[in-house]
């Protein structure tokens, strides 16, 4: 089994999530008492949230990819970015590793793919619906990505941060996210993207009129795949 790295802490929320979903992953298919070699570099949200919101993405990138050559230098064979957000600074992690870098738009435009939605609705902080860097890798793969509407996006984006990522899951924010999810089916998406680590402890399938791509658990799947070797 190779040994996973895992970038986390944006927020902790969700990289507990990955922990969680890739021991199973690796218990289901191994047995009983197998678990995941892995590491976590978990970062402190503050400041890598503070330069998103200052614009400081270079900051940024210097702290993740601080995190990532400790990972590789701990024996890390791959390094997994446990947030969609920060893989505006992708590029600048992968610069400074020699192992792979699992990008999470590749397994989630192949399960988009496999279920044959070509139109996907996508869900996720301001940042990643309304810049390229993410999108622009699904499209790549032929899918056409459809984001809500200014309000419904103001709407989503605060709900990650003052919620979600926090801790909070509130009946009304779910209400929230199941109207707009109800507005992109009407404008023709065929499943939404949760494109932020954290939604998918809000949004279960059964809340939604359309089935779900989960980044955190696709992302999660595709790390226990290269441990073992698929
Ligand atoms: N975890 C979130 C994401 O997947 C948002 C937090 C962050 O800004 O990194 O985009």
């Amino acid at each position: 089994m190779r040994t996973i790295g895992l970038i986390g802490g944006m927020s902790w929320e969700s990289s507990a999530e990955y922990y969680r979903l890739i021991n199973q992953q690796v218990r289901d298919r191994l047995g009983p008492l197998r678990s995941a070699k892995l590491l976590m570099y978990s970062v402190d949200f503050g400041p890598v949230e503070q330069a998103q919101r200052d614009g400081r993405w270079d900051d940024a990138a210097l702290i993740l990819a601080d995190a990532a050559r400790r990972l590789e230098a701990g024996g890390a064979e791959c390094v997994v970015l446990c947030t969609n957000t920060m893989h505006k600074v992708a590029e600048q992690i992968q610069a400074v590793i020699s192992v792979p870098f699992l990008h999470i738009a590749d397994p989630t435009a192949q399960a988009a793919m496999d279920m044959g939605a070509m139109t996907v609705g996508f869900l996720g902080t301001a940042f990643t619906m309304e810049q390229d860097f993410l999108k622009d890798r699904l499209k790549a793969k032929g899918l056409t990505v459809l984001i809500p509407d200014v309000t419904e996006r103001q709407a989503v984006h605060r709900i990650i941060y003052d919620e979600l990522c926090v801790g909070v899951i509130s009946e009304a924010s779910r209400q929230v996210y199941q109207q707009v999810i109800q507005a992109l089916a009407a404008r023709g998406a065929q499943a939404i993207i949760l494109g932020c680590t954290e939604i998918g402890l809000l949004i279960k399938p059964e809340h939604s009129e359309l089935p779900l791509l989960d980044t955190t658990a696709l992302h999660a799947q595709a790390a226990v795949a290269f441990a073992l070797g698929d």
